[in-house]
């Protein structure tokens, strides 16, 4: 090989701590690189399009703390916004009006959401949206979707994307069979199989949640018409349609999915780039069902840190540029120019790969199709995809350790970043066995 390649001597030593004391050695699976057979770094800073590791690497960071990165890290006026934030005070287990201006801003951006409750993560996000879909209709059924996920409260880790998948398990020991008995799992992008449940049980179902681009199974996007089934089909049988947009909220677009389609789902689950880095989550829709939470209504949901200044104001900050400094149109640009960029030297060095981006979310697969279905996703080839993970990290490319997730472009992302990335993957994918 002609380049040199990168040495992580101290993040092997740290890992091999840390497995001591903490599970896997990570606070979240996916973070483990478990499935392209390496071992995780440890990140000493961020900053722009950029991570350090404890070994003083530098990588050209794709993931982006899975999502919320968007600026790039550590952008400089939302350090300090946060900054002065921090000097009042870390957390008031009371209101402040920080909370609503997030929320102001939030239905600025997606009228569809006219009430909303801001939690701490994604996860609580999508469990309480479903207690609330369950409350609000009396009904205990509810819909998902092969490769979806929407963290890991016990009713939703059936068929599961992300970390589930990664680690290829079906669902989760721990999780007793009562908790998902009413969890009915679908295919993607299958409207025949989708007509057909809710002819049979439609007035059973009390909500339907979905990643309406689905991120946690690489990239897949709904067929045309999909979601509109979905919109209709809800609409019909009194079911409350919930998008999931954790990951593509702020992300494939300022106003998501619902605002690319023009679809109006009765709720919303936010996370990731809402809290700009700092753990927010937040579920929210139509009015009358918001209602139903405590202490409005009689469906409880509580968190001691819930609404925390610093978070909140991070992601107020976080809104505010996207919405008034930053253009998708150059996001979109660059993150196309991207994928292209992978797929035509994969393609000049006999590698089949597909690729398909929107805003600033990416997903590349090697498979000479792109796939409709996670089923379809499963059948890629995972060993020329571990291959190229190691070969572009050893050239200082930091990409998501697992074939089922999606990658992420930021705003910090600039021509430099893209023309080092397509070079090395040239050199990567001219010496894939190598890796
Ligand atoms: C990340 C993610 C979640 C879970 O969010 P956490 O903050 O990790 O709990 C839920 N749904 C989707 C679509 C996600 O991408």
């Amino acid at each position: 090989m002609s380049r040199k390649t990168l040495s992580f001597t101290r993040s092997q030593q740290l890992f091999q701590e840390a497995c001591q004391i903490i599970p896997g050695g990570v606070n979240s699976p996916v973070r483990a690189f478990k499935q392209v057979d390496a071992h995780p770094l440890f990140i000493k800073k961020a900053e722009g399009a950029y991570v350090w590791d404890v070994d003083g690497n530098r990588f050209v960071d794709y993931v982006g703390s899975w999502g919320p990165a968007i600026l790039g890290h550590a952008h400089p006026e939302v350090v300090q916004a946060v900054g002065e934030s921090l000097s009042h005070g870390f957390s008031f287990g009371a209101p402040c009006e920080q909370e609503i201006t997030l929320t102001r801003k939030v239905q600025e951006i997606l009228p569809s959401i006219e009430m909303l409750r801001l939690v701490s993560s994604g996860t609580e996000a999508c469990m309480s949206a479903l207690r609330v879909a369950r409350g609000y209709t009396g009904r205990e059924k509810i819909v998902k979707f092969t490769g979806c996920y929407h963290g890991h409260a016990d009713m939703l880790l059936v068929k599961a994307g992300s970390g589930v998948a990664t680690l290829g398990i079906p669902g989760s020991p721990g999780v007793p069979q009562g908790s998902t008995k009413d969890t009915i799992t679908l295919a993607f992008n299958d409207s025949e199989a989708l007509k057909a449940l809710f002819v049979q049980q439609g007035r059973d179902i009390a909500g339907l949640i979905v990643e309406p681009i689905v991120g946690n199974g690489n990239f897949i996007r709904p067929k045309d018409g999909y979601l509109e089934l979905m919109r209709e089909l809800c609409t019909e049988y009194g079911t409350v349609l919930i998008f999931d947009e954790v990951m593509t909220g702020f992300r494939v677009g300022l106003k998501g999915v619902q605002g690319l389609k023009g679809i109006k789902p009765d709720m919303t689950t936010l996370g990731k780039v809402i809290g700009g880095g700092m753990p927010i989550g937040a579920y929210g829709g139509k009015a009358e069902i918001m209602n139903k939470v405590a202490p409005a209504g009689p469906v409880y949901q509580a968190g001691t840190l819930s609404g925390n200044p610093v978070a909140v104001t991070c992601g107020i900050k976080t809104l505010d540029l996207l919405q008034n400094k930053y253009a998708f149109t150059d996001l979109s640009r660059r993150t196309r120019e991207l994928v292209l960029g992978l797929k035509e030297r994969a393609a000049r060095h006999g590698v089949a790969l597909s690729v398909d981006s929107e805003g600033g979310m990416f997903g590349f697969m090697f498979c000479s199709e792109l796939p409709t279905s996670f089923e379809a996703a499963a059948q890629a080839n995972i060993d020329q995809f571990k291959r190229f993970f190691r070969g572009m990290l050893h050239h200082g490319v930091y990409l998501a350790p697992s074939a089922f997730e999606a990658g992420f472009v930021s705003f910090a992302h600039g021509d430099k970043e893209i023309a080092a990335t397509l070079e090395a993957a040239d050199h990567v994918f001219a010496n894939l066995s190598q890796y």
